[in-house]
């Protein structure tokens, strides 16, 4: 479990009314009854199933727009992101990046996709090359997907670490990733996500593994490119205490499916599906006084997703079940004002 941020270090950030949405109301990527299961096949029997990591998600995400999956491990948003960015396949539904289908793009259309989208993960050292400096981490994308001439890459690459504020540059470039700090490499990462001018920016536990007084400077660092280039983003993370600072809308991942989105205000102040109070009331506030404070946290553990619970998927661990209905029909999403939906029977 990685730590939230500190009293000191959550003063600094605005909160997320403050973030300029920047959104124009086009929609960018349109996410539709998505499913990804993985194959289980145990030897000498063959097929033994499917774990359902993804299962039935929709949203659209608009142009310049923050969002946020939350949720705990194990609960598909990693599988989701990674098949966004076009590396798990679909088994049903379908993901549009600008009305074009994914599923539908030959090897160039998607070529022409990944270059549209950048990339930071969650462990910054791991993300790169070890035997290749600063200067060949970043040159590669252009070499491989622009006409640049080796004096322009070199501009673009020096623009990009000015950018991340990874200065002086000329310092930097001979540099291999085990010579930088973990917030010069993770900067580094976004340098390498930014390098193309994507649209949309995939993060995943972008600082999990940082520490506190790190994360903050690479959480402003992300918004202010968000806000400057008009950015789409998705950050994926289990840390709500950091959320609220960035995204507009927040969406809720429970067992392969969103259970609740809304602005992120408004999920935050108003949580209403049972999960989401639940992730809430478990979430320390930056506050010294709550160190020995009482967390009142549903019992039990997220299901088996080879095996789903019939119904909600919540409804084993759910103070609030309400048996012969929770247990048996999938509740559909409720919409309960403005932006604001849940997946749960009480809002029926
Ligand atoms: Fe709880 Fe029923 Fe709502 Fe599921 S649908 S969260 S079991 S009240």
């Amino acid at each position: 479990m990685t730590e939230s941020l500190t009293p000191e270090t959550a003063a600094e950030m605005p909160v997320a009314t403050d973030i300029s949405t920047g959104t124009n109301e086009k929609i960018l990527l349109s996410v539709k009854d998505l499913r990804v299961w993985f194959e289980l096949r145990r030897f000498g029997f063959g097929h033994a199933g499917y774990v359902h990591a993804v299962d039935g998600v929709s949203f659209d995400l608009y142009d310049g727009e923050a969002i946020a999956i939350v949720g705990e491990s194990g609960c598909g948003k990693s599988s989701l992101m990674k098949t966004i960015l076009g590396l798990n396949k679909i088994t049903k539904g379908s993901i549009e990046f600008k009305g074009e289908n994914l599923a539908g793009m030959n090897s160039s259309a998607l070529h022409n996709y990944r270059s549209k989208v950048g990339y930071v993960q969650q462990d910054p050292y791991g993300a790169m090359a070890p035997f290749m400096t600063v200067s060949k981490i970043l040159d590669e994308p252009l070499k491989i997907n622009t006409r640049m001439n080796p004096a322009e890459r070199l501009k673009r690459i020096e623009q990009a670490l000015t950018e991340v504020k990874v200065t002086p540059v000329l310092d930097f470039l001979p540099k291999f990733p085990h010579m930088l700090s973990g917030g010069q490499q993770q900067r580094m990462v976004i340098a390498r996500a930014m390098i193309l001018d994507p649209q949309l920016m995939v993060a995943d536990e972008p600082v999990s593994m940082l520490d506190a007084s790190v994360r903050v400077e690479i959480l402003k660092l992300l918004r202010a490119l968000q806000e400057r280039h008009k950015l789409a983003v998705i950050y994926i993370t289990h840390d709500l205490s950091t959320v609220r600072y960035f995204s507009r809308r927040i969406f809720v991942m429970y067992a392969g499916q969103i259970i609740e989105k809304a602005k992120a205000d408004d999920l935050l102040n108003n949580p209403k599906h049972p999960y989401t109070n639940a992730l809430l009331t478990g979430t320390s506030e930056p506050d010294a006084n709550n160190a020995n404070s009482y967390k009142n946290v549903p019992p039990g553990e997220p299901p088996n997703l080879i095996k789903p619970p019939a119904g909600c998927r919540f409804h084993p661990r759910c103070p609030f079940i309400m048996k012969g209905l929770c247990d048996v029909e999938e509740p559909p999403n409720f919409h309960i004002e403005d932006e604001h939906e849940a997946a749960c029977w009480l809002f029926k």
